[in-house]
């Protein structure tokens, strides 16, 4: 499979389409990226690599972050983990409050807010020195020792979380986060401020798309049948109220940030990530090159859809 063409090809056919997207500013430091980036990268499990665009300049990763802590808590605790959150896709914005009340605090999955500032407690309660802990944890995922939080998205998002700070005290209401406001709430934001390029997202995480090992030093990050829950839940919930329509579309586990970029894992074979900060509802560019991807019927039909 000629990876590197279709991805060219792509590239090109999604750069010109006309994109009436914005960036997202209800963190304020989102809004000083430049709108016109617009990187892809692939990462197969036998190492070939093949990026294009601004494939290798830094973003805020945001909620895909979120996948590395459900991992952490995951291979920390198995599964009990889920009595604290569902599995469920939720329907809803990544930042309802609305399910909450009737589900009495239990966020439906790992991924919406809710869910991830719920395994934010959990990593709180269990590391000891948490947000070092968990930058360690992310690096060594990674394979790269250079990954940081920013501070300044950290800060920018604090100033302006209001609604994050709701979904805390109410979960809180119900008795399912034990630790104070200020800590899981800082750990929250410092989560979602890691920075990335779209060639490091692709290899933080080949390890989903080879049965839970890294690829370069076959450690074991989460066993066979944790992996296939982790990809299960990005099919279902990666996307909040648009998973559907990207397993639909596309076929493959995958997960968002509001920064724009986009992870999708195809298992056994490779990993890809997008970035394209211009969003609307849906993700004008980034899910524009997963689309088109899909139909050239190329490296995406693993449903074989259509
Ligand atoms: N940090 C963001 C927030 O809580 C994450 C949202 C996202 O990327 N979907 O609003």
């Amino acid at each position: 499979m000629n990876y590197t063409k279709i991805i060219e090809e792509v590239y090109q056919d999604v750069k010109n389409i006309d994109d009436k997207g914005h960036i997202a500013t209800y963190i304020p430091e989102l809004g000083n990226v430049s709108p016109e980036n617009f990187g892809i990268h692939i990462s197969t499990i036998d190492s070939k690599e093949f990026g294009i665009g601004t494939y290798n300049k830094k973003f805020s990763i945001q909620s895909i972050a979120k996948i590395l802590s459900v991992t952490l808590a995951y291979s920390i605790l198995g599964e009990e983990i889920w009595q604290r959150l569902g599995v469920e896709p939720s329907g809803t914005t990544f930042n309802s409050l609305v399910q909450l009340e009737t589900d009495k605090g239990i966020p439906r999955n790992p991924f919406i807010n809710s869910g991830a500032m719920v395994i934010c407690d959990i990593l709180l309660s269990h590391l000891k020195n948490p947000k070092q802990d968990f930058l360690t944890f992310v690096r060594e995922v990674a394979g790269n020792s250079t990954l940081n939080y920013s501070k300044n998205i950290a800060d920018s998002e604090k100033s302006a979380g209001f609604r994050n700070i709701a979904l805390y005290n109410f979960i809180k209401s119900f008795g399912n986060i034990k630790n104070d406001a200020s800590e899981v709430l800082d750990f929250y934001f410092s989560l979602c401020s890691l920075e990335m390029d779209c060639k490091e997202l692709s290899k933080t995480f080949l390890y989903l798309a080879n049965s839970g090992r890294q690829i370069d030093n076959n450690h074991q990050i989460l066993n066979k049948s944790q992996t296939k829950r982790i990809n299960a839940l990005m099919q279902t919930c990666g996307f909040y109220d648009e998973s559907g329509e990207f397993a639909f579309k596309v076929g493959l586990p995958g997960k968002s940030g509001v920064g724009g970029g986009i992870i999708a894992i195809h298992p056994h074979k490779y990993t890809i990530a997008v970035w394209s900060p211009k969003l609307k509802r849906k993700f004008v560019q980034s899910h524009a090159v997963f689309r088109t991807i899909y139909h050239k019927n190329a490296i995406f039909n693993i449903l074989k859809i259509g």
